[in-house]
């Protein structure tokens, strides 16, 4: 792969535009941008803006001021995921069609407090890799019928896996191909998508979740390597069976680790983490942050 024989790599940074960005994000975009530059690849740049409540035109602006600072091209256009909602509705409503996805009517508190009567009961309570309770199941247990009238009538559902159901579909079993940043060199792990429970595929306001998009834009956009952050490395597990699922191309993935304050802690937009701005505003420069960060 590194040695040019393969079609060339296609990677991706793909940022939500909720925040600004911070180290963290530039550590991922200066990786990205340094493992395409060595195999001859490009890295395309994907705005993930399906949470339109947290969307602001301000941060989209402020992403793209960063990478230029930070001295990153990408080729246009930038794919925005709200421009994509009928593609991501396809794909929900061809899981749907294939019995793998079911329609959900609990609201959150629903959920919480059936969860804790399940705990009340000594009843075992798994969590997801996040540490979110799994959904207990409700709604799997909704017939046909009644599902389509509640839907027909309006209320508000979103759309869960049938965990089980999709994995009595895997005729092979499952697994991600990783590879290393410094050599290209593949090995293959097993994925075990059911730590996530009937995870949520569509959302209530979208039709889509952040899974979905993935796996979609990913396929579209022919992203061949994946490099993104150790907190999204569970997540690849779903995405890999929600790739099966959907006959798409699965790429190899990187997990880096994440950039930490000096006092260990993750770096966060919602811990108020210097952002890239405010380092600028402060007069550092784009050198200094990338010779920070190894590059
Ligand atoms: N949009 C995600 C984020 O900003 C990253 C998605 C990905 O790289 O798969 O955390």
């Amino acid at each position: 792969m590194s040695e040019g024989t393969g079609p060339a790599p296609v990677l991706r940074f793909a940022p939500s535009p909720n925040g600004h960005l911070h180290l963290g994000h530039a550590y991922s975009a200066l990786l990205n941008a340094r493992i395409a530059e060595r195999w001859g690849g490009r890295l395309l740049l994907r705005i993930e803006d399906i949470d339109l409540g947290r969307t602001r035109p301000e941060f989209v602006a402020g992403i793209l001021a960063d990478l230029d600072w930070l001295g990153l091209r990408f080729p246009s256009p930038v794919r925005r995921q709200s421009e994509h909602f009928s593609d991501y509705a396809a794909a929900r409503d061809a899981m749907a069609a294939g019995g793998l996805i079911y329609p959900c009517f609990c609201s959150r508190g629903q959920i919480a407090a059936e969860v804790a009567a399940r705990a009340a009961r000594g009843e075992a309570v798994p969590r997801d890799p996040d540490g979110a309770p799994l959904y207990p199941g409700t709604c799997r247990h909704v017939s046909a019928a009644d599902a389509t009238a509640r839907r027909e009538q309006g209320a508000p559902h979103t759309w869960r896996l049938d965990m089980a159901a999709a994995l009595q579909r895997l005729a092979e079993p499952l697994v991600i191909r990783r590879f290393s940043p410094d050599d290209g060199v593949l090995e293959t792990v097993s994925a075990d998508p059911a730590r996530w429970g009937d995870a949520v595929v569509a959302r209530r306001d979208v039709p889509t979740s952040y899974h979905l998009s993935v796996v979609c834009d990913d396929a579209v956009q022919g992203i061949t390597h994946v490099v993104r952050g150790q907190d999204l490395e569970a997540a690849t597990d779903l995405h890999a069976l929600l790739q099966r699922l959907l006959r798409l191309p699965a790429p190899a993935y990187h997990h880096h680790p994440l950039i930490r304050t000096e006092d260990g802690e993750k770096l966060a937009k919602s811990k108020g983490s210097e952002s890239l701005a405010d380092l600028r505003a402060r007069g550092i420069t784009a050198e200094h942050v990338r010779a920070r960060l190894g590059f």
